[in-house]
């Protein structure tokens, strides 16, 4: 199928790894040109030029925090034409409900609710101007169904679903569709991370910690980044234009519910 948006242009944060770095990959495999962001600028520049050598895009990469106001003025710096936004950043760490102070919140809705929402406000008159523009918001299965010891996670990503699920109604008269996709566990960096604090806390193998994961999710496996970024490339596409302000589990069938 072709996705109708070769030659359009696309800045995905936080994508030299993991699920940016998946949907950067299914968008420059469209023929859309890049604005790639990271925070540490080797592992950026080496993403930025993989993805440019093998699809033949034009990929500007850009080394900031995007979850800073200085590193927000920076990206946008590069994009302010983009056709495509793929708001993605690091989850806020794991806790009990008592361990977080307002401080600690203040970062949390920075990061997964303020950032995105900035990003968009920034980015949204360009493409309303255009007449065509696409925003796929990285949230997670936490959305449908909490994370208990991700609390900062599940209240932050919450509000900026909320923010979504109005305003895409808003501006899909002018042609501009927002929508955030859920993932379930997908084998990332972070799930790494995740199964390293399993097999420690349980004297298990890296490996059994996984499988233990992978036996709670219909599918038996993790998903995957390609995979992940082949649904993102979809809802980026010409072909989504009917499809607004939704919440879309990548999830492996793990959110037990009828509709
Ligand atoms: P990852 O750790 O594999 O990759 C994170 C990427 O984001 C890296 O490229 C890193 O450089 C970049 N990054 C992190 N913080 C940044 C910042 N402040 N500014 C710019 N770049 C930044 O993570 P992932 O697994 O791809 O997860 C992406 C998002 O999806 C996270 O918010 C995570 O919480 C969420 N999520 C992931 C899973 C999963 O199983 N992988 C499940 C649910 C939710």
């Amino acid at each position: 199928m072709d996705l109708g948006i070769g030659g359009k242009k696309a800045l995905v944060c936080a994508s030299s790894r993991g699920l940016g770095r998946g949907c950067a990959e299914a968008l420059a495999a469209e023929g859309v040109n890049l604005v790639m962001n990271a925070r540490s600028e080797g592992p950026l520049m080496d993403a930025a030029n993989a993805i440019a050598d093998l699809y033949g895009v034009t990929v500007t990469p850009v080394a900031a925090d995007i979850t800073s106001e200085e590193g927000r003025a920076k990206v946008l710096a590069e994009a302010t034409d983009v056709d495509i936004l793929v708001n993605n950043a690091g989850g806020p760490p794991p806790g009990m409900w008592h361990d977080w102070d307002r401080e600690d919140f203040i970062r949390a809705l920075d990061a997964n609710m303020l950032t995105p929402i900035a990003l968009m406000k920034a980015l949204l008159p360009g493409m309303i101007e255009k007449g065509w523009g696409r925003v796929v918001n990285i949230t997670s299965q936490s959305v449908k169904s909490p994370i208990a010891q991700l609390g900062l996670s599940n209240s932050a990503r919450a509000g900026l679903t909320g923010y979504v699920a109005g305003t895409s109604r808003q501006v899909a008269p002018m042609g501009v569709v927002i929508n955030n996709l859920l993932p379930g566990i997908h084998a990332t960096d972070r799930a790494v991370s995740l199964d390293t604090g399993v097999a420690e806390a349980q004297g298990i193998t890296m490996e059994e910690a996984k499988k233990q994961r992978a036996a709670t999710i219909p599918t038996r496996r993790y998903g995957t980044a390609e995979e992940f970024g082949a649904a993102c490339a979809f809802l980026c596409s010409d072909k989504a234009g009917f499809i607004i302000g939704q919440n879309i589990s990548l999830d492996g069938g793990s959110f037990n519910a009828t509709i």
